[in-house]
């Protein structure tokens, strides 16, 4: 098993590692600073490199339990090599952003307007979350913008914490996110708390204030059907 780096402090942008397989989709690493696709956030890209090479890591994804670095067999660093693993920092920064926006945005919608997460995506700086809404408007958007960049400027400290299942499954704002999901042998569950605005079970990366996200644009609003509502949103390319 690779030990995981990210979850436990996001702003590490490489390690040193040791190769222990290498298979037709990729390499596994002892430990690791990328971040597996999951979660609705995608994973990392970088590069590995070692003594007389260097590979690209197109993507980073969990397979059979395993933490795999994406890259044709031909190309991987052959098993017991010692590695320097380095993640694209640059656009996982601005997933960290785009996670932790989405994340004040689904509070934002719940407290002000009554309305769940139907569903979701992100990319690096865009994302779309579904609302279980009747319509939405254009200046609907713009209300949520205004909002949006009110809640994210004041500065709030996002922590991950540890808790006990039993806690968890008592917490109104998990409750809300759906953490009795979470498969039961799930144990304590990771939790991203965002100070006063926002509480979720969530495996990801998040920066660490409110304030790092920077300024977000509400881009686009649309129906998707019946009580389901899509809002689109786009982050400035560096944070203000
Ligand atoms: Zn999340």
């Amino acid at each position: 098993m690779t030990e995981e780096l990210a979850p436990r402090d996001a702003y590490l942008r490489e390690c040193p590692a040791v190769v222990v397989g290498v298979t037709p989709g990729g390499v596994i690493l002892d430990r690791t600073v990328f971040y597996p696709r999951g979660g609705g956030q995608p994973g990392d890209t970088g590069v590995l490199e070692w003594a007389g090479g260097r590979a690209v890591v197109t993507d980073t994804v969990r397979e059979a339990g395993e933490v795999l670095h994406v890259m044709p067999a031909e190309e991987a660093p052959p098993v017991g090599a010692a590695v320097r693993a380095a993640i694209d920092w640059e656009r996982r920064h601005l997933l960290m952003r785009t996670h932790t926006a989405l994340h004040v945005l689904s509070a934002l919608v719940w407290r002000e307007y009554g309305a769940k997460v139907t569903g979701g995506n992100m990319e690096p700086g865009a994302a779309r979350m579904d609302f279980e809404l009747e319509a939405m408007s254009a200046e609907f958007g713009r209300e949520v913008e205004e909002r949006l960049n009110a809640m994210l400027s004041a500065p709030h400290a996002v922590r991950v914490m540890s808790l006990p299942r039993a806690d968890a499954l008592a917490d109104p704002d998990l409750i809300r996110t759906k953490v009795s999901l979470i498969p039961e042998h799930v144990d304590p569950i990771r939790v991203v708390d965002i100070a006063g605005l926002d509480r979720q079970a969530d495996g990801g990366t998040h920066v660490a204030d409110t304030a790092e996200v920077g300024r977000v644009r509400v881009v686009k609003t649309e129906s998707k059907g019946k009580g389901n509502q899509r809002m689109r949103i786009e982050l400035d390319a560096r944070p203000a």
